[in-house]
């Protein structure tokens, strides 16, 4: 971990704890240099490959999924902070089942179990965009399978 101030390699960790969020661990450093302080956050290492559509791998990323969370929920009443709680209930879930390998569309039906409990809007956006739905029948079913008062919705 390189100083932010004189780019030197080495520091020493003063303290860390366990952040209560997906970032993880939260370490604060002291350059062995200038001695400077700084804080790092180390996101915790799940060794969880996704198997996306085309048959490649990629490394699980929080980050990624929340992109991907705050996108189907920007006009619905989830907020970034209860994104974030989502991300964080699909990370530990995935944790807690210990799999190594999970396919792109089981960890888009995992996104979408959640906003459906928690809004049909940003749940069909979703579904909009990660499951491809093949025609509008499909979405027109997802819509009367919820709560109709919600279910005035576009789908983009
Ligand atoms: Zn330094």
């Amino acid at each position: 971990m390189k100083c932010p101030f004189c780019k030197h390699e080495e520091s020493k960790v003063t303290d860390s704890r366990t952040a209560s969020d997906i970032h993880g661990i939260r370490r604060r450093r002291e350059c062995l240099k200038c001695s400077k302080r700084f804080t790092t956050f180390e996101t915790v290492d799940l060794l969880l490959q996704v198997k996306k559509r085309s048959g490649t791998y990629e490394d699980f990323q929080p980050d990624k999924l929340i992109r991907g969370l705050d996108n189907a929920c920007r006009h619905s009443r989830i907020g970034h902070a209860a994104v974030r709680k989502i991300a964080e209930d699909i990370t530990k879930e995935l944790s807690d089942s210990n799999a190594r390998v999970i396919t792109a569309e089981k960890l888009g039906d995992l996104a979408m179990k959640y906003l459906q409990e928690r809004d049909v809007v940003a749940y069909i956006r979703f579904a909009c965009v990660y499951k491809r739905f093949k025609d509008i029948d499909d979405v027109i079913d997802a819509i009367q399978s919820t709560n109709p008062k919600d279910a005035a919705t576009d789908c983009v």
